[in-house]
């Protein structure tokens, strides 16, 4: 092994052992977004048992810390988030969650751990820092976007933030590689509320009401024609209706359904089409059999769009700790992640961490109930958070 690479490493291997300790005990006690009390507790005690001066309740139960360097005027910030999913863990591991129908299915307590490990690396080197380093621990990834509500709490300022950056698990890639993207990374999201309207009649005598029901299933087959027909096959889109809900009983015909989905596009002209052919098919269709519609969509998160010298630093950053390991992400993904907001800022990076490991077995996708990550790869991402500060910091 290089020796740049074994003292990128180095660095960190001291604090391995608490690292891998603060990850399995947030796996333990996983919590949802905004409620990320416990964790949140954890992560202040953590920081300021390192001297750094610490920020907590932000946004409910955000934190930050900001460690103070040398001369330097700059500002990096490194962020992590803390939330957990409304899933029942199924893995069998002395660290499976303790929580009934809770999981972190999407590797946030490994986020969380790293960055307070990169805390732990950096506190240490504070001298030799020329700037500061601002760690972010934000709430609520997964549900209501914590990133944005940290943002107008104003942690982009004072000090000002230069330059951002954050990472994701990911177990589609092998421990002992990184991922990085130029350019959009991920789509933005809008969320679709649509309502279908009918009349109430006895299940005996349909004729004498109109079925909502029906008119819904018409209008979700109908719907599957804007991906196929309306929108060019080269342009990355789908549209998913992820809940349904209606009628009373086996008997009534159900005068109200109500259906819920995600729109996720990389394109504002093909996010215009899709909204504009949702409202028309599911108002023509609605009309057609006797029935009413209320459509309504709302942005979700925005477009996650990584800087090109940004991304150029962590890649020199990851390579010097997985050398070859450094990969070049080929296509933007359509899941969402509300770092993007953090890059309407201020410049930056997102990034992703291997952390699936084919001959142990780890390779179950972020969200499953299985999902675990090689825990080698905890020192990894830390290292290459250390790296991109030091490098950034010059
Ligand atoms: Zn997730
Ligand atoms: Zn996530």
């Amino acid at each position: 092994m290089p020796t740049e690479i074994s003292r990128g490493l180095e660095r960190v291997k001291k604090y391995k052992g608490d690292i891998i300790r603060i990850r399995r005990d947030l796996h333990m006690y996983p919590e949802l977004g905004n409620e990320e009390f416990r964790t949140s507790k954890v992560v202040s005690e953590v920081l300021e048992g390192l001297g750094l001066k610490v920020e907590r309740g932000i946004a409910g139960t955000g934190v930050v810390g900001l460690l103070e360097g040398g001369s330097s005027e700059k500002t990096i910030a490194l962020r992590a988030d803390m939330d957990a999913l409304p899933i029942q863990d199924r893995k069998e591991a002395a660290y499976s969650s303790r929580v009934e129908g809770k999981m972190h299915a999407c590797g946030h307590d490994a986020h969380t751990a790293m960055l307070l490990g990169a805390a732990m690396v950096l506190a240490e080197m504070k001298d030799r820092l020329c700037g500061n380093v601002k760690f972010i621990f934000q709430p609520a990834e997964e549900n209501t976007g914590g990133a944005a509500r940290m943002i107008e709490a104003g942690i982009m300022e004072n000090p000002h933030v230069d330059a951002i950056f954050g990472l994701h698990v990911s177990p589609e890639l092998e421990v002992g590689t990184v991922g990085i993207r130029y350019g959009t990374a991920n789509a933005c999201s809008d969320d679709v509320r649509i309502e279908v309207l009918g009349s109430s009649a006895h299940g005996a005598q349909p004729h004498k009401g109109v079925d909502a029901i029906v008119i819904a299933s018409q209008v979700i087959n109908a719907l599957q024609q804007i991906i196929s027909r309306k929108i060019d096959p080269l342009e990355p889109a789908t549209l998913t209706i992820g809940t349904i809900m209606g009628g009373t009983q086996s008997n009534i015909i159900a005068d109200r359904v109500k259906m819920t989905g995600t729109i996720r596009t990389l394109d504002s002209a093909t996010r215009e089409r899709i909204k504009k052919s949702i409202e028309g098919i599911t108002a023509s269709v609605s009309r057609a059999m006797g029935g009413q519609h209320r459509v309504i969509v709302e942005p979700g998160y925005p477009l996650l769009i990584n800087d090109s010298s940004m991304t150029d630093l962590v890649k020199k950053a990851a390579g010097r700790i997985v050398g070859e390991g450094v990969i070049e992400i080929g296509k933007p993904r359509l899941g969402v992640e509300d770092f993007a907001y953090y890059l309407q800022r201020a410049p930056g990076s997102f990034w992703r961490l291997g952390t699936g490991n084919e001959e142990k077995g780890i390779k179950c996708i972020a969200h499953s109930p299985c999902f675990d990550i090689d825990e080698d790869a905890l020192c990894i991402g830390t290292a290459v958070h250390v790296q991109t500060v030091l490098d950034y910091l010059g």
